[in-house]
């Protein structure tokens, strides 16, 4: 607070001082610099007043002077960023937009009062005219990138997907890679087609998700859902084949529901399946499916001794709980047994999360992106502590 009061102060003395000097150097003006003198110094006292409507008036004071001479334009881009850091956004707006308007500024400066105005815009979460003023930036020469990178944010946190793909595509035109996060994008526009009950449309984005990256694991995932709830195992099986071939790391949060349909016509392949995703990944949902389903799919002994050979090979709280579950299972009457399983149970869950392998962020559930950086594909499909456990 006290460094903005400073600045409040300073930024008008150097007006000041620029206007004084200015007036020793170029006496020939003194009549303009007379009059722009008078300009400033009301309309300092009228900032310095604690008068909202006079600090209004003073903004138009100020324009007036850049209007006089446009070689003050730096004092004003500092002004109208003190506006903004103070929250006076309709102020901000006002002077950068006066400054974006002036056709008989260099280009360069009205591109600079543009970036700052499409700031000013969504800082006051007037998202609209955010987006319209970025799309007018990426009209000024050099600034096409960093005005699409900025669309492309707001899309995104706006869940605009349609948008983001379009504007992505913009932006890949200019050398970025994004294939990755188009493909997310189409996976977006896909959930809520799904949502809407419309498979044909969600099947179509998936298509296109594909086309941007044929590898993407949530992509196929997705077409194997799409596959399975239009009755063709055939085509889901070749959807998680995909997975297998090109992203087996993924493996584990498409496994159990694969084993589901694999042990509608062989039970005992099912379930090596799952031992072989769990002896790859270590993932402990894999090893809580493997469990549930060995219990009666084969037996509860046989589940049993799986749960203690994972907890051998792989000892962790989490593979620890499984094992306490079982036990409770088994026995309904041990009442300590119950105790040690929801205890157990409740611990695990607080260090089995996933991790940003960007920023760190904790999640206790699988994202596609990160809440944190938003990044996309930022998490290793396994927790944390299974992970560790895993690089042993
Ligand atoms: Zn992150």
């Amino acid at each position: 607070m006290e460094f903005e009061l400073w600045y409040l102060i300073a930024v008008p003395i150097l007006f000041a001082a620029g206007w004084w000097l200015r007036g020793v150097d170029f006496k020939q003006h003194k009549t303009a610099t007379q009059s722009i003198d008078d300009h400033y110094a009301k309309g300092l006292s009228m900032l310095l007043s604690d008068d909202p409507g006079q600090a209004d008036k003073a903004i138009d004071l100020f324009i007036e002077v850049v209007r006089l001479d446009p070689e003050t334009i730096e004092l004003h881009h500092a002004l109208g960023n003190l506006f903004r850091r103070r929250g006076q956004f309709d102020r901000a707006i006002r002077l950068h937009s006066f400054l974006v308007n002036r056709a008989e500024l260099p280009e360069k400066e009205r591109a600079l009062a543009m970036a700052e105005l499409s700031i000013d815009f969504l800082k006051a979460g007037m998202y609209d005219r955010a987006e319209a003023a970025y799309e007018q930036l990426a009209g000024f020469k050099g600034r096409e990138v960093e005005a699409l990178e900025a669309l492309m944010h707001i899309y995104c946190t706006e869940h605009e997907w349609q948008k983001a793909v379009e504007t992505a595509e913009r932006l890949q035109k200019s050398g970025r890679d994004l294939h990755v996060e188009i493909s997310h994008y189409y996976c977006e526009l896909a959930e809520l087609a799904r949502m809407m009950k419309d498979a044909a449309r969600a099947g179509e984005y998936i298509d296109q998700a594909l086309k941007a990256n044929p590898e993407n694991p949530r992509a196929w995932a997705f077409a194997a859902d799409l596959a399975l709830a239009a009755g063709d195992k055939r085509k889901a099986f070749a959807a998680w084949e995909k997975i297998e071939s090109a992203k087996p790391a993924y493996l584990p949060l498409i496994a159990a529901k694969k084993a589901d349909v694999m042990a509608e016509t062989d039970k005992p392949a099912a379930i090596e399946f799952l031992k072989s995703v769990f002896a790859r990944s270590g993932s402990i949902d894999v090893l809580n499916a493997a469990v549930a389903r060995m219990s009666v799919w084969a037996d509860a002994p046989t589940a049993a001794a799986f749960a203690s050979e994972a907890l051998q090979n792989r000892p962790s709280l989490s593979a620890f709980s499984v094992l306490c579950n079982l036990r409770a299972k088994a026995d309904p009457e041990d009442e300590q047994a119950k105790l040690l399983a929801e205890v157990t149970t409740k611990q695990s869950k607080l260090f089995a999360r996933y991790q940003c392998s960007h920023c760190g962020f904790l999640a206790h559930t699988f994202a596609w992106q990160c809440p944190g950086c938003e990044r996309w594909d930022s998490f290793p499909p396994v927790r944390v502590d299974e992970a560790k456990k895993g690089a042993h």
